[in-house]
């Protein structure tokens, strides 16, 4: 496995690559890769026939206040993942590589990145777009690899793809758990013996709600309030949203009444945790299904 450091560099290997009509994949990461990232990176084996995994802690997507500083960095835990995978490359550009001085361009995708995560953190996804964009251009990958447990991500990202004209196909995995829920994230290691405990209750109450929604229940309401009292049964877990929407627009549904997406992010002391669930509502499709009946009679 080769580690490639400047961005010209790795431009270079990829052309040379395209020149072969070797197909490229890129899993883009923040490092401290955990099995969630590892079942990209073997998804990513599996359909391409070189491999890059990105390792880049991406400054302009932490807003000051944030854990920039303190994300962690076990750089050779991570090449060894890595080497165990069979990834071609680890590209790990510096900071001042990807944002030279006087950097100025900034790629935003408003309409989709304008609630949840991009309202409690309101410059991450411009952030999120920017360096995504960037990676792109330089690593030139014909599939990307990103996971679910990020779903307003995919979205952001699957919306600059389609906009700005990328080459590149974008590939969804599902989120990777611990045995008891918890979806995988760099961030667990920051929570608390006691927090880590009570921690999977935000699944559990994700589940909850697309169990209801399954049952039957469809004012989003009702589902979000079912969410909360699971949730309030810990008072150390603080919501910072829960909600059924659209799983394209990302917009809230009043009447779900189609396939739906439960978003959630909450905290836990220092900790913030965010997770989704796809949930199908039988009344949407029995709904629906009324409908073509009534077109076809
Ligand atoms: P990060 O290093 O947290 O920026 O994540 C890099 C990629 O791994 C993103 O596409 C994430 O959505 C994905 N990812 C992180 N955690 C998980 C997980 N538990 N399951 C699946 N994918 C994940």
């Amino acid at each position: 496995m080769k580690t490639i450091r400047s961005p010209s560099a790795m431009t270079t290997w990829s052309d040379q690559l395209h020149r072969e009509g070797v197909v490229i994949g890129l899993v883009p990461t923040m490092g401290a890769l955990h099995d969630g990232h590892r079942a990209l990176i073997r998804t990513g084996r599996r359909q391409c026939d070189a491999l890059v995994v990105s390792i880049f802690v991406n400054p302009t997507q932490f807003a000051p206040t944030e854990d920039l500083a303190s994300y962690p960095r076990p750089i050779e835990q991570d090449r060894e993942l890595c080497r165990t995978e069979g990834v071609d490359v680890c590209f790990e550009p510096a900071a001042g590589a990807m944002y030279p001085k006087g950097f100025q361009t900034l790629v935003t995708v408003p309409a989709i990145a304008r609630r949840w995560e991009g309202q409690s953190r309101p410059h991450h996804f411009a952030g999120v777009a920017t360096v995504v964009t960037k990676l792109f251009n330089v690593v030139r990958p014909g599939l990307a690899f990103f996971g679910q447990k990020d779903y307003q991500q995919c979205g952001v990202v699957r919306q600059l793809v389609k906009d700005l004209n990328f080459p590149i196909r974008i590939v969804v995995c599902p989120t990777v758990r611990e045995q008891d829920g918890l979806a995988m994230s760099s961030r667990n290691v920051f929570l608390s013996t006691e927090d880590r405990r009570i921690a999977p209750i935000f699944f559990h109450a994700l589940q909850a709600g697309r169990q209801a929604i399954e049952n039957g229940l469809s004012e989003a309401a009702s589902v979000e309030a079912l969410m909360r009292k699971v949730i309030g049964g810990e008072p150390a877990i603080r919501i910072d949203y829960l909600a059924v929407c659209d799983p394209t627009t990302l917009e809230p549904l009043i009447n779900i009444d189609r396939p739906a997406v439960i978003l959630g992010a909450v905290r836990l002391g220092s900790v913030r945790l965010i997770d989704n669930v796809h949930a199908r509502s039988t009344h949407g499709s029995r709904q629906h299904r009324q409908g073509l009946a009534a077109r076809e009679d």
